[in-house]
């Protein structure tokens, strides 16, 4: 039974993606769907996970949601400190490079255990035309010689990148709809995943597609668009991850991410 005189083991995720709500869903006190609690019934749990408020309607996890940036390392870190965080799981997009980086810090800053967790990458199969670059101007820089009918799917926070390239035409799909500056000839589809390999398929051959632009997000929700391009002979430019900040552990999904508490916990339990 849950130690009555220890306050529960306070673990912050931070969320924004399908491993994120995963996570909270096995952790957070009655998880929901879950057949058994995934840490022993002694180590209590008060599970919160932060969210940049990016999207209008974001889907909640369970557990605490707590939403907005915190202001730089120093904010994170203070936060961690102020609600006595005792462990910190970034399970943010593996592009959002920025909050990955201050997580590491503050986490250094204010001595609490870092777990990245990042789904594998996607990996170039037979039959694939892939174009790898390490930047979204890279692929901008990438694109006229590739095709001129082009299906962008980086999001509408990057779409400056490709504002200058009058000259093609862009399928642009975003959660939310994108602002200026953004190319000047494209049509937006708000949608969010997960999609369907028929699905893509159709938008492909409907739009008249000849390029596609992805980030390496490695998503299984996401990756029916590479199936329906390999399928129809459409390049992908694929752009390539940020790595992980040096020194910080990381395990490929919430499964192992919540085996990472138990040792944490189960450790800390023995001393
Ligand atoms: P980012 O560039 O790494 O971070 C920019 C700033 O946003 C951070 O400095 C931080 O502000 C705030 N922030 C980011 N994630 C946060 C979180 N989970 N909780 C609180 N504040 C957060 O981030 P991004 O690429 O814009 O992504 C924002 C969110 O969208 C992330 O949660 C990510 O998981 C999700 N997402 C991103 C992508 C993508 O392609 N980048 C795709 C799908 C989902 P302060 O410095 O003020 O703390």
């Amino acid at each position: 039974m849950p130690d009555a005189a220890r306050p529960p083991r306070h673990v912050l995720i931070l969320g924004g993606t399908t491993e994120a709500r995963r996570l909270a869903a096995a952790l957070a006190p009655e998880p929901a769907g879950a057949p058994e609690p995934v840490l022993a019934p002694e180590c209590a749990l008060r599970v919160t996970t932060s969210l940049a408020g990016r999207v209008s309607a974001p889907r909640l996890p369970a557990g605490e949601v707590r939403i907005g940036g915190f202001g730089g390392p120093e904010g994170l870190a203070r936060w961690l400190r102020e609600h006595a965080v005792d462990a910190l799981i970034d399970a943010t997009h593996p592009f959002a490079d920025t909050i990955s980086h201050n997580a590491a810090l503050a986490a250094a800053t204010a001595h609490v255990p870092l777990l990245a967790v990042r789904r594998p990458g996607w990996v170039p199969g037979p039959g694939d035309t892939w174009h790898q670059v390490t930047s979204l101007d890279e692929a901008a820089a990438a694109l006229p010689a590739l095709g001129t009918r082009v299906f962008l799917t980086t999001g509408r926070m990057g779409l400056a990148h490709f504002a200058h390239l009058t000259g093609l035409w862009f399928l642009v799909r975003s959660v939310d709809a994108p602002e200026p500056p953004h190319p000047p000839r494209m049509e937006v589809l708000l949608d969010r995943g997960p999609f369907t390999v028929e699905g893509e398929r159709a938008l492909l051959r409907t739009h008249r597609i000849d390029v596609l632009v992805t980030k390496d997000s490695g998503a299984a929700a996401t990756a029916a668009k590479l199936t329906a391009a390999r399928e129809a002979g459409v390049p992908v430019v694929v752009v390539r991850r940020p790595p992980v900040p040096d020194g910080v552990p990381v395990v490929e999904g919430p499964e192992a991410a919540a085996e990472w508490l138990r040792g944490l916990f189960s450790a800390a339990d023995s001393h």
